[in-house]
């Protein structure tokens, strides 16, 4: 039988999960949806013929819906969350969980009132080949212990709401979270350097930014976020071990040969770039709720990824080196 999903915001990515539920996947059928742009959020019910319903909160309690995702706008995800642990519904919810940790408490809070996992966090790189490989070349030995981390994320123009702000809590906090489950350890200090901004960035948007950080074992990571870099979205990552490095590889692409130049492509934003890794993020949602069990990254790990984005945040704002509070992982998530 179908899991009957709703869905809430039917923006960028929302209306591409829809998409994907409906066309990629197999076991889903997308049954309800909301987003406050309802002229769009209706075109999109007709299209794959599901009901609007004014908000998210019916979304939640329809009755013909047995699971929910949200992809609306960041500050909207924790009390939808909260509303979807309430109705004993299961929840995907895209990155991040919530703009704070403090935030993510409450998540954690209310899932463990329920007494149940419900909620996984849209972190779909855990889902990404490049990334598995490098997980596993780390755990084979071969590169021996990782010693430091060097990323860049890029992408071509900022979405319209973009913050200074958000250069952390909204794109970084995919290395955030991916490096901590790479490493398979906590950080422990955070620090962000302000280089030169880009003219391009508009409205007082500081951009680029490099986010430092040091895990408990003192591996240390530099992180490139430049969110106007105008050429294409650019995500890389090299793991420099004791006796070699990996790095992740750049999508499989054709070469072509043209007016004197080999050149491939670079996709322009994140759909096209993480395309198989969504797809087999939302298959194994859709087949883990219908087992009744989460087996993404959970809303602790949403919630230490919060922790780390709020610690670096206070470091640029500061101008200061911070050392992170990691929290002790509670038994309901420790499993
Ligand atoms: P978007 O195109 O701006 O879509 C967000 C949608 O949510 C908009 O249609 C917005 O309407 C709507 N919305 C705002 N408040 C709402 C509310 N209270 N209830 C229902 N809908 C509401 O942004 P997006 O790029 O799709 O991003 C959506 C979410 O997905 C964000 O949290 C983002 O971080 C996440 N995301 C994740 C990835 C990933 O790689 N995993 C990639 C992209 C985005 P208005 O436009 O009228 O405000």
């Amino acid at each position: 039988m179908d899991l009957r999903v709703g869905v809430i915001g039917t923006g960028a990515i929302g209306e591409d999960h829809i998409r994907r539920l409906t066309n990629v996947i197999t076991g889903a059928k997308v049954m309800a949806l909301s987003d406050i742009n309802v002229e769009k959020a209706k075109r999109i019910a007709d299209k794959y013929g599901a009901k609007f319903y004014a908000t998210g909160e019916e979304v939640i309690e329809a009755p013909e819906v047995d699971a929910i995702v949200i992809a609306s706008w960041d500050p909207t995800h924790t009390q939808y969350v909260i509303a979807s642990i309430k109705a004993g519904k299961f929840v995907l919810c895209e990155k991040p969980l919530a703009t704070s940790a403090e935030d993510c408490k409450k998540i954690l809070e209310t899932e463990i009132e329920g007494g149940k996992q419900l909620v996984q966090v849209g972190f779909m790189r855990r889902f990404d080949r490049g990334y598995r490989q490098i997980k596993s070349v780390i755990e084979s030995g071969k590169i021996g212990q990782p010693l430091m981390v060097h990323c860049v994320h890029r992408n071509r123009i900022p979405g319209p709401k973009h913050t200074t702000e958000m250069n952390i809590k909204n794109s970084v906090i995919h290395e955030i979270d991916v490096l901590r489950w790479l490493l398979g350890e906590e950080y422990k200090i955070a620090q962000v350097l302000m280089p030169k901004s880009s003219r391009l960035a508009e409205d007082g948007l500081r951009d680029p930014q490099i986010v430092l950080l040091e895990t408990q074992s003192g591996v240390r990571i530099d992180v490139e976020s430049f969110v106007n870099c105008q050429y294409g979205y650019d995500v890389q990552c090299e793991v420099v071990g004791e006796t070699g490095t990996i790095r992740l590889p750049d999508p499989a692409n054709v070469v072509m040969c043209s007016q004197g130049a080999h050149s491939y492509e670079i996709f322009p934003d994140w759909s096209d770039r993480f395309v198989e890794a969504y797809d087999i993020e939302f298959q194994q949602w859709v087949d883990a709720v219908k087992q009744g069990v989460v087996k993404g990254a959970t809303a602790w790990d949403g919630y230490i990824a919060c922790v780390t984005a709020d610690a670096c945040t206070e470091a640029r704002e500061k101008g200061t080196i911070m050392n992170i509070t990691m929290p002790e992982c509670q038994k309901f998530y420790n499993k």
